[in-house]
């Protein structure tokens, strides 16, 4: 088995688990708890591991706090990052000290603040900030080629050369962007077409619809790939858990293109990883 699919079985084995412990947490005894927390255009996550770097406990919210990675409105992040916790905590019969939080690449001087003091406000002590496709290679591991993280508001990308990050970039298209041609297509409002695009069932139906923007984001990706030797993809992020982006982006680039079964929770795992 090639170390590539070895990766993929390890994230997905990982996800698996913290998608069971987002319904069902483990109470453990142990000493120290690292919590992820991923402030997201279109959702909230917050990870939580244990001391063996176990998934624990998690929880989620779509929210409407962040836009293309900066947050809009602090006091309502805030108040988000600090219900989930408290949740949690109740759930797990403790207390959650230590966050990490991530920002979408290249905006670590306009937002990295506002992140930071929204996490401790939220009543973290911050012992970590990265950027989201690093986070995601925590969990992914990969030593050459290209993460590509499709959240929300944002695209982000980021090549890896012998295991070392040796470019980001991030360019404000994402799953927002899918739902408005959604809303557009079909004549629905916004919130109806974001849940319909959501909906596996949905997605076949979807994906001529959608094959524009994702093209869009292939010629994206193209374009801060072209002075680089990739010859891996690897996607992250909710947006592509639309079934079949992934041949889409395979064939725009050109570049052999590979995603974990459930691509939405690596970036807030890799972040708790961090931690
Ligand atoms: P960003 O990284 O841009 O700040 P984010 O962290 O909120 O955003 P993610 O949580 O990775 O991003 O992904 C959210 C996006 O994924 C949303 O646009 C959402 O509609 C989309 N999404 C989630 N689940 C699905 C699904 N099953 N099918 C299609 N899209 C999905």
């Amino acid at each position: 088995m090639s170390k590539r699919e070895l990766n993929y079985e390890y994230c997905d084995q990982l996800v698996r688990d913290f998608e069971d412990v987002i319904k069902q947490p483990i109470l453990s005894k142990s000493s120290v708890y690292y919590t992820g927390v991923d402030l997201g255009t279109a959702c909230v996550v917050l990870a939580v591991l244990d001391e063996n770097y176990r998934p624990v406990a998690g929880a989620y919210r779509y929210a409407d706090v962040v836009r293309d990675g900066m947050v809009v409105d602090y006091i309502g992040a805030i108040k988000i990052v600090r219900e989930l916790k408290e949740e949690l905590e109740e759930k797990l019969n403790t207390e959650l000290v230590y966050g990490a939080a991530s920002i979408p690449p290249g905006t670590d001087g306009i937002d990295s603040g506002a992140v930071k003091n929204v996490v401790e406000a939220a009543g973290f002590e911050l012992t970590n900030m990265l950027d989201e496709p690093t986070a995601a290679n925590n969990v992914l591991k990969i030593e050459n080629g290209a993460v590509v993280d499709i959240g929300g508001g944002t695209t982000g990308i980021s090549i890896l050369k012998d295991g070392k990050v040796i470019y980001v970039a991030d360019e404000a298209t994402g799953g927002t962007h899918f739902s408005l041609v959604v809303a557009g297509a079909y004549h629905m409002p916004f919130k109806d077409a974001e849940l319909y695009k959501r909906d596996p069932k949905h997605h076949k139906e979807l994906l001529p619809v959608l094959k524009p923007v994702v093209e869009k984001i292939a010629s994206i990706i193209n374009r801060h790939i072209q002075n680089h030797d990739v010859k891996e993809i690897y996607l992250v992020g909710g947006t592509c858990c639309l079934g079949g982006i992934e041949d889409i982006i395979e064939k725009g680039t050109g570049i052999a293109t590979h995603k974990p079964k459930n691509p939405m929770f690596v970036t807030p795992l890799g972040i708790a990883f961090s931690c």
